[in-house]
Parts: structure tokens; sequence; C-alpha cells
């Protein structure tokens, strides 16, 4: 019988995961379906009970739903209970089992940005959300010693930092006001700039000017693209990486978990390139709240 995984979101429709999964099963051989499920917060609770029963091999989770699923799975990884937040879901019997698999993704793509220099000690990262969450455990596992928070609500920035306390009692974790000169300045002092917000997902807007970035900067864009901060830390010199290994490599560590067999990586990876060529831009979700009514511009494609 067919076996099902669904990814649950709200909206789902532009997501590049379903491509990349699906490629992947039909590669394994795997009699195996991967849905979007599109589900307002309200049905959350619906979609969850629904995944226990035996079609469902498991689940992703995405944007709105990533903290607000927590509560509702019998046991959580370490990433999961670190981060405060599910990305994927695997079944055990009818449990379900909450990981976090953002943080291996993050984790594969800052290598990859820092090469073979040192692992930098300071970082900035713009945004608070479910990625900046990821981002944020990452580089306190990767021995971080500075790490600066801005976010646009400043107190959901606030309420990132308490998380983390006792994860990140050893080292300097703090939120800053979003103010261009404060960020221009804690940028001076660092060496790792991410950008964890969906500032350019829609848009070709950019989190921070141009012109506060410099060449010796490392920066990672979440957002599958080479976005408009890119662009501007590529004229500044600075060494950049697109959110594409991240998502790859989160999608990677989902594949395993369901169907215990090593990921396709580059099957993965060119439906990930088809499917972002037909027009699919959503890393693994879309922006909420203001965003997606509407200061962003309409989507392309
Ligand atoms: P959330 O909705 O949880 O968070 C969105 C973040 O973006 C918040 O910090 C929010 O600030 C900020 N933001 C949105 N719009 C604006 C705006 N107009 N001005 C200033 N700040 C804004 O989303 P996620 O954290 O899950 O995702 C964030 C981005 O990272 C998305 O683009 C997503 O696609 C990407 N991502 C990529 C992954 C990958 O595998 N490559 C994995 C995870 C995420 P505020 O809190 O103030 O609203």
């Amino acid at each position: 019988m067919t076996k099902r995984v669904v990814l649950i979101g709200h909206p789902v429709s532009h997501s590049l995961s379903g491509a990349m999964q699906q490629a992947a099963f039909d590669h394994a051989g795997l009699d195996v379906k991967y849905e979007l499920w599109d589900r307002p917060p309200i049905q959350l609770g619906d979609a969850i009970v629904e995944i226990r029963t035996d079609d469902f091999l498991g689940a992703n989770v995405t944007i709105p739903h990533k903290e607000r699923v927590v509560p509702q799975v019998d046991r959580l990884t370490e990433e999961a209970h670190a981060t405060g937040a599910v990305n994927t879901l695997t079944k055990e019997g009818r449990k379900l089992v909450g990981h976090n698999t953002d943080v291996a993704g993050f984790k594969v793509a800052l290598d990859k940005l820092v090469g073979r220099q040192k692992m930098p000690r300071q970082a900035v990262v713009l945004g608070a959300g479910g990625g900046a969450r990821a981002v944020v455990y990452g580089l306190i596992r990767e021995g971080f010693q500075r790490v600066i928070i801005f976010n646009r609500h400043l107190h959901r920035a606030e309420g990132l930092v308490k998380h983390f306390g006792r994860t990140a009692s050893h080292m300097e974790l703090r939120a800053m006001p979003w103010h261009e000169s404060i960020i221009e300045s804690e940028l001076a002092k660092t060496k790792v700039l991410v950008n964890a917000t969906s500032i350019g997902l829609m848009s070709s807007d950019t989190p921070v000017p141009g012109e506060i970035l410099t060449g010796d900067l490392l920066v990672l864009d979440l957002i599958y693209d080479n976005t408009k901060l890119l662009q501007a830390a590529q004229a500044a010199g600075a060494a950049t990486s697109d959110g594409e290994l991240m998502l790859l490599h989160q999608g990677a560590a989902a594949f395993r978990l369901w169907s215990g067999q090593e990921a396709p990586l580059e099957v993965m990876q060119e439906a990930l390139e088809k499917a972002r060529k037909q027009g699919l831009r959503s890393a693994e979700g879309e922006p909420t709240g203001a965003a997606a009514a509407g200061d962003l511009a309409p989507e392309a494609g």
C-alpha cells in the first residue's frame, strides 16, 4: 500500500520540498507519496491526529506551525527540544517524534561558507523566527562566543534569547533593536552575517543596505536565491552562500529518518533546481502576517 508523507503548513503551495522529496522517494523505488497540506492553525490538531494513522510514514512541518506542533508530539529529539521548533515528524507506532533537521542543514551550509578558514566566533543574525532558532542553536553548538540578534519586533528576538538562556549561558547572546547604525557597528565587530528573515523572498528588498557590508564578511542568506543582500555582499568582496544547501540537507536528513536509507543528494538537488526554474521559490515556507497580507510584491511566475 502506498505510504504517505505530508508537508503541513499555511500556505504551502510554493514550497520546494514536494519536488525534492518525491524525486528522492521515486529514485529509491519506495512507494511513497509526498503531499502538500495547507492547514491553518485551527486545523493543525486534526492534521496531527490523522498522521498518527497507519497510512503515514511521517511529515514535514513548516510556517506557521513549527513551534505550535511541539506540545502535540510524544517525544522530541535534542535539536527539537533545544530549538523549541519541529520541522520533521517520524512515527514510532502511533507515537510521533518531533525532529529539527534545519539544525543539521544549517551546519552543512555554515561549514561550506567558512571553508578552510578557522571557524569564526562572532555572528550577527537577522530574524528571530523558526529558521533563526535553528541558526542560533547551530552557532551555539559550533562554539560561537558572541551572537547578536536583530529583529523587526524586538520582543521576539528577546524571547529567542530567553529561550536559549541556559544553553547559551557560557557565551554572549543578545537581542538588539533593528537600527541601521547599530547593525553597522555590530557588523564591524563580526565575521558571519546570517539573514534568517524572509526579506528578499518575495521581493527584491534587502534587510540591510549594501553600503554597510564589508569584504571580510561571510554572508549566508537562508533564502534559496541570489538575493539583493547576497549581490551587495558579493560586490563588497564578501564570501556568500544562499539557502540551497540548508534546504537540501534538512530535506536529506528528513528523508533518511523516514526511509532508513541514504538520501540521493544529486537527485534531490536536481529536483530543487528544476522546481525553482518553474517558479517555486520558497525555501520551506512563506512569510506570514503582514508580509503574506501584501507588503511584499506578489510571487513571480
Ligand atoms: P518566520 O515566519 O518564523 O519568521 C520570519 C522572520 O522574518 C521574522 O524574524 C520576521 O520578523 C522577519 N520579517 C518578515 N517580514 C519582514 C519585514 N517586512 N521586515 C522585517 N522583518 C521581516 O519564518 P522562518 O524563520 O521559518 O523563515 C525565515 C526565512 O528563512 C524564510 O525566507 C524561509 O524561507 C527561510 N528558511 C530557509 C530554510 C532553508 O532550508 N534554506 C530553513 C528555514 C527557513 P518579525 O518577527 O518582526 O515579524
